[in-house]
């Protein structure tokens, strides 16, 4: 491939303004794939995603383009996910890529993302392409959006695209700004190889499958590579491209993105970011990687049957290769038994891996509160990483605790604002900033992201009616005056439950989590207490009623199938519930009990 018509572009925009539908468009131009072949949102190949319409894992997709003028250019373009848990895939696509299109729904404007996403693409020193979709709408306000991506981020909107990813209307005339505007890559086919480990996954039948973009030198089958930060050393079996059927090729040079397998076992030895050398020629230095992830938010997955641990761990290790972001290691529970405490970018991050899990891999599952990482100062000088309550010291040997705080971007129309001040001062905000943009405000407020993991953005959606968009970086720790709730079904304490709130929420909290209960525990032969208690001091309490008369009185005697049906649901329903002594509390009752009104 000649090097100078090679154009490497992302699509960034805040969720929902049309990055996967334009992307389907520009597949069917370069004829991609062919009519029949095509369907909706191509690129999202995971059910999950297509079935949430969520763009997960970026994906790369190369594409031969023939301009007016004759030239046939190669795209590659790489699809990027718009929600704020996975920020840290869209870094890790600009990095190999020239060029970004930034897409704005010119119905809705400038949102938190879009700025997010601009931020980044401005950290990589990528020429930056303004297109406005969705034209094709009645309500779209392209003149009013362009003054939006001027005043509010900054960028000469004047040569901006007007297009419809819908009905086509536009998308060839941003395929020619693509080759006119996004320089072509560098590098030197004969210097020694640099290449960038982009992403990885684990494939059923090519075990690991490893995208790369070369930066100088040649990548070939035979080539013995190096990665520079694990010191793997592996011949690489074949390299390729996606067109987006998965493509052999003879080798990848300078600029060009595409797979290499190299009979690659170990999940560990492709860590995203991680430079690819060729052993024989080896580069002087590592490209600069990325900066690693650090996961925020953190719970036990338990297998529901015991007996599923081993599958349990063998399934988060091959999700653990598709996202390097997330992270597993063993813990077990005195009410649980064994099971992993795992880490997360944040809480939609948490639900998609434990439904991956449960659709993909067939497990049944039990998930704890979701904790953030707090820093416990300990009167003995040493600060403890506290990524699970119930392993919080004693009270007594408590110095101080702190908790991380977020810097977070809401912006939001005009008639909303009051309603968003008033649930970041609910959740203990500090406000930093306001400003505005026409008829809708840009707030920015410091928060600690305890407050914000477990359903921020769901209530934020539904005090602005949807208007509303989020974005969020860590700030920093914080002190704070925080206690440990503990939950108690029955006199006993229900560890996978317990939970850190600040002290002044702890008995709304904690009421709020019994009166959840209460209606998830199914009712017993006997009363069922539930507490909520800060040490031996109750705060809430809950009653859970007797069952009045034995439901399956009336199978006696009766019909024999029925009896047998009745008895096989109950087992298959008695996998999915836990005993705490003489209380079964339904698996799904776990993340139900914590959601807040
Ligand atoms: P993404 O989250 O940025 O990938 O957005 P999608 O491509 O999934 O699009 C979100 C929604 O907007 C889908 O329902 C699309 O059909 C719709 N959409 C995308 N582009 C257009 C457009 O140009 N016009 C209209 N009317 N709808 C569009
Ligand atoms: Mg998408």
């Amino acid at each position: 491939t000649d090097q100078k018509l090679i154009r490497n572009f992302a699509i960034i925009a805040h969720i929902d303004h049309g990055k996967s539908t334009l992307a389907d468009r520009i597949i069917q131009l370069c004829e991609g794939v062919s009519e029949r072949e095509m369907r909706e949102q191509f690129l999202d190949n995971m059910d999950l995603e297509r079935e949430r319409g969520i763009t997960i894992k970026a994906q790369t997709v190369r594409l031969n383009y023939r301009a007016p003028d004759g030239t046939e250019y190669t795209l590659n373009l790489i699809d990027t996910p718009g929600h704020v848990d996975f920020s840290y895939e869209v870094s890790r696509s600009l990095k190999a890529c020239e060029g970004c299109l930034l897409l704005v729904d010119a119905s809705q404007g400038v949102e938190a993302q879009t700025l997010a996403n601009v931020y980044l693409a401005l950290d990589h020193d990528l020429e930056i392409i303004p297109v406005l979709n969705k034209v094709d709408l009645p309500a779209a306000e392209p003149e009013r959006v362009m003054e939006e991506i001027e005043n509010v981020i900054g960028l000469d909107a004047t040569d901006a695209l007007m297009i419809s990813a819908k009905t086509g209307q536009g998308v060839g005339d941003v395929l020619e700004a693509i080759v006119k505007r996004v320089p072509a890559p560098k590098g030197d086919p004969k210097a020694p190889l640099q290449a960038l480990l982009v992403d990885s996954w684990y494939d059923q039948y090519l075990g690991v499958v490893t995208l790369t973009r070369v930066f100088d030198g040649t990548l070939k089958p035979g080539t013995r590579a190096r990665m520079l930060g694990t010191r793997a050393l592996h011949d690489v079996s074949e390299v390729g491209t996606f067109n987006p059927r998965r493509t052999k090729a003879k080798q990848l040079g300078p600029g060009e993105l595409g797979y290499l397998i190299a009979g690659i076992k170990d999940i560990d030895e492709t860590q995203v970011g991680d430079t690819i050398t060729d052993e024989a020629n080896p580069c002087a230095k590592p490209l600069e990687g990325y900066k690693p992830s650090v996961p925020v938010v953190f719970c036990g997955l338990f297998p529901a049957d015991a007996g599923d641990y081993e599958d349990l761990r063998d399934a988060l290790g091959k999700l653990r290769l598709n996202d390097s972001s997330f992270q597993f290691e063993p813990e077990s529970s005195p009410a649980l038994g064994f099971g992993f405490r795992c880490g997360f970018l944040g809480l939609l991050h948490l639900e998609i891996i434990q439904e991956r899990l449960e659709r993909e891999y067939d497990l049944d599952l039990i998930t704890t509160a979701p904790s953030v990482v707090y820093r416990v100062m300990q009167r003995n000088g040493e600060v403890l990483e506290l990524h699970n309550p119930t392993d919080l010291p004693d009270p007594v040997h408590i110095e101080a605790i702190e908790e991380p705080w977020i810097k977070a971007t809401v912006m939001v129309p005009d008639q909303f604002l009051g309603n968003v001040l008033k649930l970041c001062e609910e959740r203990r905000g500090r406000q930093v900033d306001l400003t505005y943009a026409g008829d809708r405000a840009m707030v920015v407020y410091n928060l600690p992201l305890n407050e914000v993991v477990y359903d921020f953005y769901d209530r934020l959606k539904s005090v602005t009616s949807g208007y509303a968009s989020f974005d969020y970086h860590m700030e920093g720790y914080h002190e704070g005056d925080l206690v440990k709730l503990d939950i108690l079904v029955n006199g006993e304490k229900v560890d996978a439950m317990a939970l850190i709130v600040h002290r002044s929420q702890a008995e709304p909290r904690g009421r709020s989590v019994c009166q959840r209960l209460k209606d998830l525990i199914p009712r017993q032969l006997f009363k069922v207490a539930v507490q909520a208690a800060i040490g031996g001091k109750v705060v809430a309490r809950e009653t859970v009623p007797a069952m009045r008369k034995d439901v399956t009185a009336k199978c006696y005697g009766g019909d024999i199938t029925r009896k047998r049906k009745l008895l096989e649901k109950q087992k298959a329903g008695k996998k999915k519930m836990r005993q705490f002594g003489k209380v079964e509390i339904p698996q799904s009752a776990f993340l139900a009990a914590l959601k807040m009104e």
